[in-house]
């Protein structure tokens, strides 16, 4: 097995290569590579084998997923540990030609850690701030985890509103989706938009309908993250599609991390499984990205593919491309400018 898979092996290439790219549903955490996870238990002492993170970076069931996520952050310990992802995540999505990320930061974690979040963001501005990165616009999402409760998520919503000004657009929460009623969190979620931050929340990807409608309905979560048992809603769908709401799609991830077996109830998903074009033929709005690229050996290109793949048309591969633009929590003239440069960019490729 090899420990440094090269995500584009293989691939077909489709349009979205030409373009480019916003992506909005991707964790700076996973995207941590084999490497950089053996040179940063290095850094305290801990030798660990390209091997053995091989190993875990390969998940029996959506609770592999969350260890795996457990113990490579585990090695993330001072500012400093934050900077080579930071560096080699935008390296990463300049090569991809992305130039809009949001990139979701696990404050809950740093937090359960006892760890200075204030500190830590510093060092991730400081290096996505820098050349040649500025090439990329960074902007943050800082996530609760789930099933640390109710107190530790309303601390993740006081730091993101505290972080506001340097750069945090949203607040969001992932992590066990079945650990707590919804209504546990309303207060964080409320305080998150009272202080002028965005809420995503993720659902649906492990958990039923009933979690994605309460995502909405209760937490007035303006995007989702998977959203994939919608599948198993028709009448949720179709209400989703009148209303614009969107699902942050990642296809990979999906398979990598049993969500999708488990919402089709098969012991092992398939690609064709993946519900993202019947979504868009039902005019749900549907976004496309990684989750977590370095973790799931894939980026967004592959994404791209997979989409193809699933019998997206160009047509349709490009409308959802512009989807990661528009749904993006930007000032309203900065996504302008991106949607343009993006048109442009379509126009020239003779796309549209
Ligand atoms: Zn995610």
């Amino acid at each position: 097995m090899s420990v440094e898979l090269a995500p584009a092996e293989k691939r077909q290439p489709t349009i979205a290569d030409a373009l480019p790219k916003a992506e909005i549903h991707l964790h700076l955490e996973g995207s941590i590579r084999p490497r950089t996870a053996v040179e940063l238990a290095a850094r305290h002492g801990e030798t660990i084998t390209l091997e053995e993170v091989g190993r875990r970076y390969q998940y029996a069931n959506f609770a592999g997923f969350i260890d795996a996520f457990k113990w490579v952050t585990s090695f993330l310990r001072e500012p400093d540990d934050y900077r080579p992802i930071v560096k080699n995540l935008g390296e990463e999505l300049i090569r991809q030609n992305v130039v809009y990320a949001e990139i979701t930061i696990s404050a809950g974690v740093m937090l359960r850690r006892m760890q200075n979040v204030e500190a830590n963001f510093q060092a991730i501005c400081e290096t996505a701030e820098s050349v040649p990165l500025q090439r990329v616009k960074m902007a943050w999402i800082f996530d609760a985890a789930r099933q640390f409760g109710a107190d530790a998520t309303m601390e993740v919503a006081r730091c993101a509103a505290k972080l506001r000004k340097a750069g945090v657009v949203g607040f969001g929460m992932g992590g066990d989706e079945l650990a707590f009623p919804a209504a546990h969190f309303r207060p964080a979620f409320d305080y998150a938009r009272s202080e002028g931050l965005r809420v995503v929340c993720h659902a649906g990807e492990t958990g039923g309908p009933e979690a994605i409608r309460e995502a909405v309905e209760i937490l007035g979560a303006e995007r989702i993250g998977h959203g994939i048992a919608l599948m198993r809603d028709a009448a949720l769908a179709e209400s989703f599609a009148a209303r614009r709401i969107v699902l942050e799609n990642c296809i990979t991830s999906n398979l990598c991390t049993g969500a999708l077996a488990k919402q089709t109830g098969k012991a092992k998903a398939e690609l064709s499984d993946h519900p993202l074009a019947k979504f868009i033929e039902r005019g749900v709005c549907v976004t496309l990205s990684t989750d977590d690229p370095a973790m799931f050996h894939t980026d967004l290109l592959a994404e791209y593919s997979k989409a193809a793949s699933l019998g997206l048309s160009n047509k349709q591969l490009l409308a959802l491309a512009e989807q990661s633009f528009s749904a993006a929590f930007l000032p309203a003239n900065e996504k302008r400018a991106l949607l343009e440069q993006f048109r442009t960019a379509a126009k020239s490729a003779g796309l549209i």
